[in-house]
This record gives C-alpha cells, structure tokens and sequence, in this order.
C-alpha cells in the first residue's frame, strides 16, 4: 500500500471514564499508553495518539485500521484507503485542557466521547466544550460510547440530553454517533462523520519547518551494542513546513549549561530517518504525529527528556524564555468554582506549546502576571499560555493568557 500522509489531528475530548483511550483504540486498533491522572512533574506529559487509516470498502461507511479484518474489509474485498488522520488522546482531563490551549499541537477538529449511561453532560464534557470553543476547534463529532450499557429509552433520553447541551452552540447540530468502543458497534459510521466532518488541512509548508516535541524516546533495547544504537527518536508534530531525511535541524530550548554563563545551549543535530506509524517517509508533514530518528545520543532523549521542545531549521526558532509575562485571563470552569487572584511566591505550572514546567510568580498587576520558570522554555512571543494552579490540594487549568514578554 502506497503512504498517504496524516492531513488532520482529531482530539478527543469528554469526562474521565467515558471512554476516549477506548473510542482511539476502536478506530486504530493500538492501545495508547494510560497514564496518571495527575501533572505530577513537569515534563513528564505523555501524550498518546495513534494514526487512523480511513477506507472505502464500497459500502456505505468508510472502515479504519481497527474494524479491517486482518487488513481486509469484512465483505472480503481489497480496502481502498482514502486518507489518514492523527488522534490524540490525552490523558487525565487538566492536561487534555493544557495541551489544547498552550498549542502544543494543532487540533483540526474533537471527538467528543459521553457515555450513554450516565446524565449528560458531566462537568469534564462541559469543560472540554468549551475548551474547544476557546482555542476555537468548530468541527466536532459526538460519539455516544457505552451504547451496550443501555436500553434503547435510556439512550434516547441520553441523546436528548446532549443535542439540548448542544443546542444554540457553535456545535448545534454536530452528529451524534450511537457506538459500543468496546464491542467495535457503528466504528465505521463514526469513522465516517470525522472524516466528512474534519477536512485535510491546508498544510503551511512554505513556512520554516516548526516541529513541536511532545515525546522523545530511546529506542534501543538494553543491551544494544554500541555500534548497533539507533539514534534518539523525537516524536511530536510539525506545525508548519517540513522536514526532510538529511536536514539539520536545532532544537531548543536545548541543554542547560553552567559555562561560560548559566543559560541554554541549543543542541545541533541531523534528522536520520521519518516515521508515521510504522511508515518510513523521506519528508515529515504538518497535520499529523510523526516520529523522526535524530543522530543524537539517545541518552539525551530517553523517558521523554527532550519532550516540550520544538525543533526547526538551525537559527529559525523562537526565542528561549526563563522569565514569562502573561496576561491571563480565567477559564471557564464548571466544578472548581472561583480561585483566587495569584500570590507572588505563589508556585504554579504553566503550558505553552509543547512545553509544560513550574515557574513562581514574582510580580502581580491587576491580570499581568510575572512568572519565573524553573526550565526555559522556547516560544513566539504572542504565543498562548496556560496556567495550571494548585487549588485544594489538585493541579487544576485555571488561565490562559498571551506570552507578553
Ligand atoms: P477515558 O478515561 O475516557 O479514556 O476512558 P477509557 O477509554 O479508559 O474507558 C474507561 C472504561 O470504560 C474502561 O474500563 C473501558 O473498558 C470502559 N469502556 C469504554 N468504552 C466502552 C463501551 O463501549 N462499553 C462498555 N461497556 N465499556 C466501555
Ligand atoms: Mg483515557
């Protein structure tokens, strides 16, 4: 089968439980890793996502990798691939929010997954909802999950339920999908409604390549003999240009130093070999996840090490900060309630593209909030920035705001 690139990114989005990972897993057939509810340490985020062929089958829907059998469609015939989309499944629902606002990736469109048998919406639906409205993601599908859970009268109250949420939205009228993720019932009229809902997106590849790393890893099994080691592997997404087999790229905010003067040194290196799932490319695309080997030690990139960096054509990156000036504003939250204005000396976290680290707030004025950061982080000024607070013992997504300088 010839490669056809990833050309959107789908999040999915809805309350814990409801059954994204599984939702993800149904379409693809791979299990994105699970992880830890809590931000329990900067830098450790780890985002899952999976890549999702769509084909035509010549039937009525289109199927995906995780419903073909053994790579054939069910009725037997050869699957005709159509396109490919990237899901991210982020885990625990204050990274989910983080990772949406602080653009560590550029989402084209949301699943939004409600279990059927619960009430709709929970306050985590709502909150994603207007998440999504905020970073101003318009092309939404709803996958009612869990339908085996359910006698048909609850699932109609339940579908009820969310078109009335829906309603008078930018999302009024966005398809509502009745599935089982678990038992794989109605994948492919899913698979479908994304496909027609979230067009390809109209990659910017004449601009410098900006590639945004929300992993890294050492792929070598232990052991490997020196002379056999892969180079470490970024994996993450490009948001604009591309990337080829042979380029050098920079990636900063890079190694921390203590000579000649404390800083950042931007680490140089050369792109070996692209990934898309399993697919070896000469060149990486904006719109999808891709992994690409370096020609660095993988030491350097082990356990995510170099995760919220952003790598790029050598002296085309944003400047490195270490000292953020945001102007935040609240958002909207449904089960926290108000907080309270920041304090100076006042430890929070804070997310701006692929990167999320602590920092202390040193100066408060009015919404203007000076924060210095315990790892530098590599962002155009302008960007948007997410602060993650400590509010009763949890780390909760209280603000956004614009990286002032
Ligand atoms: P997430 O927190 O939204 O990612 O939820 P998960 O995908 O981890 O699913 C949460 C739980 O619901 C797991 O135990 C799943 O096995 C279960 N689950 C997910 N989808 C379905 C479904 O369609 N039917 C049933 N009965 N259980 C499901
Ligand atoms: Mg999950």
């Amino acid at each position: 089968m010839t490669f056809v690139y990833p050309d959107a990114i789908i999040s999915t989005a809805g309350h814990v439980d409801h059954g994204k990972t599984q939702t993800t897993y149904a379409l693809s057939g791979v299990w994105v890793m699970k992880h830890s509810e809590e931000i329990k340490k900067a830098m450790t985020i780890k985002l899952g996502y999976a890549q999702v062929g769509i084909y035509d089958c010549g039937e009525e829907y289109y199927y995906t990798d995780g419903i073909l059998i053994n790579n054939k469609c069910p009725n037997g015939s050869e699957p005709k691939l159509v396109r490919r989309i990237s899901i991210l499944d982020v885990p625990g629902h204050e990274v989910l929010v983080a990772t949406m606002v602080s653009g560590a990736a550029v989402v084209d469109g949301a699943v939004l997954v409600v279990d059927a048998s619960q009430p709709a919406p929970q306050p985590q639906t709502v909150e994603h909802f207007a998440v999504l409205d905020i970073i101003g993601v318009r092309r939404l599908v709803v996958a009612q999950n869990k339908i085996d859970l359910v006698v048909k009268e609850k699932a109609l109250e339940n579908y009820e339920q969310i078109k009335k949420f829906l309603a008078g939205t930018w999302a009024e009228g966005a398809k509502i999908v009745p599935i089982s993720a678990l038992h794989r019932v109605n994948i492919d009229v899913l698979a479908t409604y994304i496909a027609k809902t979230v067009p390809p997106r109209e990659a910017e590849l004449g601009k410098p390549a900006r590639f945004s790393v929300l992993r890294s890893f050492n792929v070598n099994p232990p052991g490997t003999p020196p002379e056999k080691l892969r180079g470490g592997v970024l994996g993450g997404t490009l948001l604009q240009g591309v990337l080829k087999v042979g380029d050098e790229i920079e990636i900063r905010p890079g190694l921390k130093v203590d000579k000649p003067k404390p800083g950042y040194q931007p680490i140089m290196t050369k792109v070996l070999s692209i990934e898309y799932g399993g697919y070896k490319v000469d060149e990486a695309r904006p719109g999808g996840l891709v992994g690409i080997m370096t020609g660095l030690d993988p030491a350097l990139t082990k356990a995510d090490a170099l995760a919220g960096a952003v790598a790029g054509k050598p002296g085309a990156l944003p400047p490195v900060w270490t000292t953020v000036e945001i102007d935040t504003k609240p958002i909207p939250r449904s089960i926290e309630g108000k907080t309270e204005p920041f304090r100076q000396g006042e430890v929070v976290l804070i997310a701006v593209g692929p990167a999320t680290v602590f920092g202390v707030v040193q100066a408060v004025k009015k919404d203007l909030v000076t924060i210095a950061l315990k790892k530098a982080v590599c962002a155009e000024q302008g960007s948007k920035v997410v602060v993650i607070r400590q509010v009763r013992n949890r780390w909760i997504v209280t603000n956004y705001g614009v990286l002032k300088g």
